[in-house]
Parts: C-alpha cells; structure tokens; sequence
C-alpha cells in the first residue's frame, strides 16, 4: 500500500510543516474532507493514526461487523463517476467489502499522497497572535496549519472494562475496535465475550459458528431486530444505479437521512390488529425501518413505547427456545429504540446452540475480576482460551478528551465541554477559532456518510466564502452558542432516550467521570437540520465572527 511521506513526516523533531490545513483522521469524514480542500487550493495534511485509510472501517475488522444502514445509502455522492463506477454486492455491507470500497476511493482521487499514516496528533493548541493551530503528533514531530478540522469520528475513542484484574489473562484479549488485520481463528477454543451491544450481538452468532464454547457475560441488555440482509443482483445493482439521485433526496429528506421515513400516525391511535400487522411487516423488512419508520411517538410516548417494547419481546420469546434466556434477552430497563437499536443477522438464535452460554452479570453472576485463565464472577471462575471485550466507546467526545486540544486564552477544550458542548452547528466550538468538526458533538447525524457528507460540503463552503473575503478567521457568536445549545439540549431532553444511559448520552462507567447524562448530538429532524444550514449559507453565514 502505498504510503507517501510529506514534509511532516520527513521534518524531524523540532522542524515545523506548514499547511494551510491540518484534517486530523482519514475515515469517511477526513477523506472528503481532504479532497473539498484541495479543490479550494489549500495545501492539506491529513494525519491518521492507522496504516491506511478507513477510519471505523479499518480498525472494526472483528467477524459480523458489517453496515446496518443500505449500503448504496451509504457511499459518497459527490462524484458521479464514482457512484457510476462501485457496485455494491450487499444490501448491508460486510466490513471487508466497504474497506475496499475507502481504498478504492482513495486510489481513484490519488488522496494517499497527502496523508500521513501512523501519525497519531496528541495535541492542538491555538496560537492567537499567529492566528493559527500548531499540532503535535506522538513521535514529537510538528505541524502548523491556518485551519484545523476534527475528523475524528464519533465512535473511534474505545474502551476496554475497568474490571480489576483485566490485564492479567494470559491468553489473547481482544477489543473488536483493534481486531488483528489477519483473522482470529476460534477453533477447537473457549471464547468469553463481555457485552452485547451492536458490536457484539454481531460478532455472536459469527463465534459461535467456530468457537469450541462461547460464554457472553452480558450487563444489560439490548433490544435487536433482524437486519435480513441479502446480496445485490447485478441487475439491482443497474437499477439503484439509475435511481441514485432520486435514493439521495429522499434520503436529504428523512430525520436522520436514512430512507426511512417515520409513519405520521399515533401508535395508540391505530387498532390493535392494524398495528400488530404494520409491525410485523416492519419486523420482516431489511433495515432500520422498525426503528426509523415505526409510528412516530414510539421514542416520545411512553405507552406507545411500551406497546412497541411489548412486540419486539414477543418476538424475542419466539426465537429463543428457552424462555429463562429469553427472559433475560429482553431489556427491562429502557424500552424498545432508547438506544441505538443494532440490526442482527442470527443473534437470537445463537443462544439456542448448545456450545452458547448466556451469563447475566447484572443480577445472577456479577464479575469480581478477571484472572489470568478467564473471568471470575460471584459464583465460579470460567475459563477461558481466548476474550473478547466488545464494551464499546468513550462516544462522541472521548476522541476529542484523548488530544490536548486548547483555544484561546490556553482553553482546554476537556474542560470548556465538562458539563455540555457549547458549539455553533455542531461545526465550530466555543472558543476554538478555526477549528472545523466534521460530526462534531451537537451535529445531526443519523446515516453517518450523508452526515458527513452535508458537514463537509458546508464547511468548504464557509471557507471559499472565507477566502472570497479575505477572511482568516472565524469563530462563533456567543448569542448563536447560546441558543443553538439550547435547541440541541431541549431536543435531546425531550426523547425517552435520555433517560437511560448509553454511549449517546456520554455514559460510560469503564471511563472516570462519564456518569451523568449529557446531550451529544442534534436529535430535531434532519432535514430541518440541513435547511438551517442552508439559510446559514444563502445569508452570507452572518451568524459566525470573521476577522
Ligand atoms: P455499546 O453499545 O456501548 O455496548 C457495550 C457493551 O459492553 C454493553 O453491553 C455494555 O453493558 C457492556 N459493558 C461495557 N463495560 C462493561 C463492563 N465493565 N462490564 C460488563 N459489561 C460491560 O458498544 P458497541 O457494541 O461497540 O456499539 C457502539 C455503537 O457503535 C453502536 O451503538 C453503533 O452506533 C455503533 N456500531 C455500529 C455498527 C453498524 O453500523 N453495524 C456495528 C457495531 C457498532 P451496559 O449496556 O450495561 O453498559
């Protein structure tokens, strides 16, 4: 592969690279990102800290890990031939095939060239009187840029368990978020895995297949529906292709630019048997369309919620033969779409092989530690050959807490964003001129590309107004700071979501201090989303400070 050197990494220490932009990551973010400001003539560096380009997709190699979103939703759009060109084989991309697909992208608009590979960026720091970032990256070396963009993904900042104990197992320990580039081989081996949630109720099933025995320790857990994937025929393939334009605006159009679209009508408004067939029809379809395209108070009303939970566990007691597991498979502590609901291929089913094990550490086995065979709860010690810790992500802002990031008058971003992130869009932080967040805290988000996708395209456009007016500068408003968090808060605040901890709250207790809730992104609809940007656009972006 491919892995061209620029001044930066050629610079040694104490030798300063000067760009006009500095894009910390190269996933789906930070490639657009770096192929909209080449086309605005600014010297780019991108810095990655993996060996190749992917982001999310190069480090999630672990077995199952494919999209849940429609993969031809899911591609870039600005670049016909490119849509032209790349057939999708599945209608849910396995993780290997879209991996390609990033390297392809990058081969095709030659983006390697001006990226750094191993290049982890462990500080930014403003400099106000030169108006720009000098960045730091792990080896020592440094960089100086006019502009910063954050292209650090919302999921990318992993976490392993804080249970006492951890690093003393003697056999091979994985975190699917840095699974080994060639396959780990479960054979003949018993296998714990701590968690079930999406990561996990898609790496199950896939273990199970080859595991000798395969015990999950689960601490609570999730609500799943079946994703009902299915390869794309060549003709299919030929026909979304000639649609494209069409997928895509609709998409623009839908609260978190999926295809689906929520049903106007109030769950406890339609007959029971009405209701019970619409779902069972959502139940069969591919999709996020049971979550994405339910009636559309099932997030906001208790009893529509309930009534929701109530049929999703039914079903959960239909496909799980025996009816104490499924008991425990069925989440009594949040209902059905509170959290991000992960699509599964088989996971239900997995607990009804024999060489299965589901351990429920919340009430009958809690883990007291893990020793150097394997996993030792209140009961017994299991061993084990091989672990897999799939408990997920510092999100959101853990990438942004794991970099020394400080604005003006030395302001430690950590800090400014404690207790809320304050920002304009979600694009620009209070305090942090210059600095542009592709998925940023309080952005939509949704089908992450299209997010993305929109994030980007509206920052290129910020700059080429910024360059058209000779403008080096830009920062946010305190009253535009003051009233978008407000908007994003209430919104947020407003969703059955928030009352239950998950990642998209910013709770995660294997992480000091993430224990209270805190609204991480933009959960109004998002294609009022894209027309407030758009107006922010078409006025001539009134609502930032230029200098
Ligand atoms: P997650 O949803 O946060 O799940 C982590 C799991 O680990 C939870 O079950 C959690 O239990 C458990 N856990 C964490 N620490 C633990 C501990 N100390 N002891 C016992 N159990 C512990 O993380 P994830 O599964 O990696 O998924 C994160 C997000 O990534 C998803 O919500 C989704 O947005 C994204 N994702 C997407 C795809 C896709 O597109 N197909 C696939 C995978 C992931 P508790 O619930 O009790 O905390």
């Amino acid at each position: 592969m491919p892995d061209t050197h620029a001044l930066a990494e050629r610079a040694s220490p104490g030798q300063l690279a000067i760009y006009d932009a500095i894009v910390i990551g190269a996933g789906i973010s930070g490639m657009y990102m770096l192929y909209r400001l080449r086309e605005l003539g600014m010297t780019v560096r991108v810095f990655e800290a993996g060996s190749d380009v992917g982001g999310t997709w190069y480090w999630n190699r672990y077995p199952g890990a494919r999209f849940d979103s429609e993969s031809w939703t899911y591609g870039y759009s600005f670049s016909k031939e490119l849509m032209a060109e790349w057939d999708w084989k599945e209608h849910f991309s396995p993780q290997p095939d879209t991996l390609e697909y990033l390297n392809y992208v990058a081969d095709k608009f030659d983006l390697r060239r001006d990226i750094g590979f191993r290049s982890t960026v462990v500080a930014a720091h403003w400099d106000e009187a030169a108006n720009r970032w000098n960045v730091t990256l792990e080896n020592g070396q440094r960089a100086n840029s006019r502009f910063l963009f954050t292209a650090i993904g919302i999921l990318s900042a992993y976490t392993l368990p804080a249970i006492p104990g951890r690093d003393s197992f003697t056999g091979p320990a994985y975190h699917p978020a840095r699974w080994p580039h060639t396959p780990v081989d479960f054979t003949g081996n018993r296998v714990g895995l701590i968690g079930t949630g999406a990561t996990a109720i898609q790496a199950i099933p896939e273990i199970a297949k080859q595991a000798k025995h395969l015990t999950v320790f689960q601490r609570r857990p999730n609500w799943a529906a079946p994703l009902h994937n299915s390869k794309i025929s060549k003709e299919e393939m030929a026909a979304i292709k000639s649609r494209y334009e069409e997928i895509y605006a609709h998409c623009a159009t839908t609260p978190s630019w999926f295809i689906h679209q929520a049903d106007p009508r109030k769950t406890l408004d339609v007959p029971p048997e009405e209701r019970e067939a619409f779902w069972e029809k959502l139940y069969g379809e591919p999709g996020f369309g049971i979550w994405m395209g339910n009636f559309r108070d099932i997030l906001t009303s208790e009893d529509a919620n309930a009534a929701i939970s109530a049929f999703i566990a039914k079903k959960i007691r239909q496909r799980v033969k025996d009816p104490k597991v499924a008991d425990k498979l069925i989440p009594k502590d949040h209902g059905f779409g509170t959290r991000r609901v992960p699509l599964e291929s088989g996971y239900f089913e997995a607990y009804n092989r024999d060489n299965v094990t589901l351990v429920d550490t919340l009430v009958d086995e809690p883990i007291e530690c893990i020793t150097p065979r394997g996993i030792k709860t209140i009961r017994q010690e299991h061993e084990f050959d091989i672990l897999v810790y799939a408990t997920g992500f510092d999100g959101v802002t853990g990438a942004y807490d794991r970099i020394d990031i400080r604005g003006e008058n030395g302001l430690r971003l950590k800090d400014a964003w404690a207790e809320t992130p304050r920002t304009y869009l979600g694009m620009l932080a209070e305090g942090f001129p210059n600095m542009l967040m592709v998925l940023g805290p309080h952005t939509a988000r949704g089908n992450i590309p299209q997010a993305v996708s929109h994030s980007v395209e509206f920052q290129a456009g910020l700059l080429r107004f910024m360059q058209q007016h000779d403008h080096t500068r830009v920062a946010t408003r305190p009253e535009q700071v003051d009233e978008w968090t407000r908007i994003v808060i209430k919104a947020g605040e407003a969703l059955l979501s928030f009352k239950v901890d998950s990642w998209q709250n910013g709770v995660n207790r294997n992480v000091e201090g993430r224990t209270v809730r805190r609204v991480l992104g933009y959960n109004g609809n998002g294609a009022h989303f894209r027309r407030t940007t758009d107006e922010v656009a078409k006025g001539g972006y009134q609502e930032f400070a230029f200098r």
